[in-house]
C-alpha cells in the first residue's frame, strides 16, 4: 500500500514525524509538505509562481507553497503511482466543526479526495501536543482498516484525537460536524515603526457542541470521524431562491 502523507504546520512539525514514525512499516510511505506552517490556508493553489520541491535529509519532501499544492504536485507530477491513500497532519489543535473551512491540513485530505484517492485528515484535540503518538496509533488503525475493508468510492474523513495516552481514549465516534461561535475580535497592535496592525482573532467556542457532534465526542474521550462532502449546494435553499428569482431579473 502506497501512502502520501501531508500536513499544514510544515515538514519539520512533530504531528508529521509522529505520522510517519506510525505508518512507515505498514505502508510504502512518501512524504510532501508545506516547508513552513501554513494553518489556515484552506484549499489555496499558488498559481501566480513555480513551486520548488526539495528534500530534507530524513527523505522529506517540502515545497514552498500551500498543503494543497503539495498534494496536488504530488498526485500529479512527482509520485511515479498514484497513492492508495492521502494521510494529512497531525495537526496541533483540532479541526471541528467550522474549522473545517479554513484548515489546511483539511485542505490538504480534500486535494487528495478530489483526485479520487480515499484521504484522511487528522488532528489532535489541543494545541499543547503532548500526545500525538496516539493520534499516530489512531492513524494506523485506521489505515489498516482501509487496507483490509476498502471503500467503494472516494471518501473523505475528519478524524479528532483527545490528546491523551492511549490507554484513556475511549473508543471511536462516527460524528456530524458542530458549530463556533463567531471567531473573538481583530486584535489591533501597533508596529516598533508605528504602523496599526492587525492579528485574526482566535475562532469562538463551541457553540453547537451536543450529543453526536464532533466536538461532544473529544470532550467525552472519544476519538470522531467525521465522513466529509465538498457539494456546497444549499438544496434546501434551492425553491426559496428559485422563487425570490421568479421570471428572471431586470
Ligand atoms: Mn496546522
Amino acid at each position: 500500500m502506497r501512502i502520501l502523507l501531508s500536513n499544514d504546520d510544515g515538514y519539520h512539525a512533530p504531528g508529521l514525524a509522529a505520522l510517519y514514525a506510525a505508518l512507515a512499516d505498514i505502508a510504502e510511505v512518501s512524504v510532501v509538505a508545506p516547508e513552513r506552517n501554513r494553518s489556515g490556508a484552506s484549499n489555496s493553489l499558488t498559481l501566480d509562481r513555480p513551486l520548488s520541491v526539495r528534500t530534507a535529509a530524513n527523505g522529506f519532501r517540502y515545497v514552498n507553497g500551500t498543503p494543497t499544492d503539495c498534494v496536488h504536485l504530488a498526485v500529479t507530477g512527482l509520485m511515479d503511482q498514484l497513492p492508495d491513500m492521502v494521510v494529512s497532519g497531525v495537526n496541533a489543535g483540532p479541526n471541528m466543526g467550522d474549522d473545517t473551512i479554513y484548515s489546511g491540513t483539511v485542505a490538504a485530505a480534500t486535494e487528495g479526495y478530489l483526485l479520487g484517492i480515499p484521504s484522511i485528515a487528522i488532528s489532535l484535540g489541543s494545541f499543547e501536543g503532548r500526545h500525538f503518538e496516539t493520534a499516530g496509533l489512531i492513524a494506523r488503525q485506521l489505515v489498516t482498516r482501509c487496507k483490509n475493508s476498502p471503500f467503494h468510492e472516494p471518501v473523505l474523513l475528519n478524524v479528532n484525537v483527545p490528546d491523551l495516552p492511549v490507554g484513556e481514549i475511549k473508543g471511536t465516534q462516527v460524528t456530524r460536524l458542530g458549530r463556533r461561535h463567531r471567531a473573538e475580535g481583530a486584535v489591533r497592535s501597533v508596529t516598533p515603526r508605528g504602523e496599526v496592525v492587525y492579528w485574526v482573532g482566535a475562532a469562538g467556542p463551541a457553540a453547537d457542541a451536543g450529543e453526536g457532534t464532533d466536538f461532544y465526542a473529544l470532550e467525552q474521550g472519544y476519538v470522531s470521524v467525521t465522513p466529509l462532502q465538498i457539494d456546497l449546494t444549499h438544496g434546501e435553499q434551492m425553491g426559496g431562491v428559485r422563487h425570490w428569482i421568479g421570471g428572471g431579473l431586470s
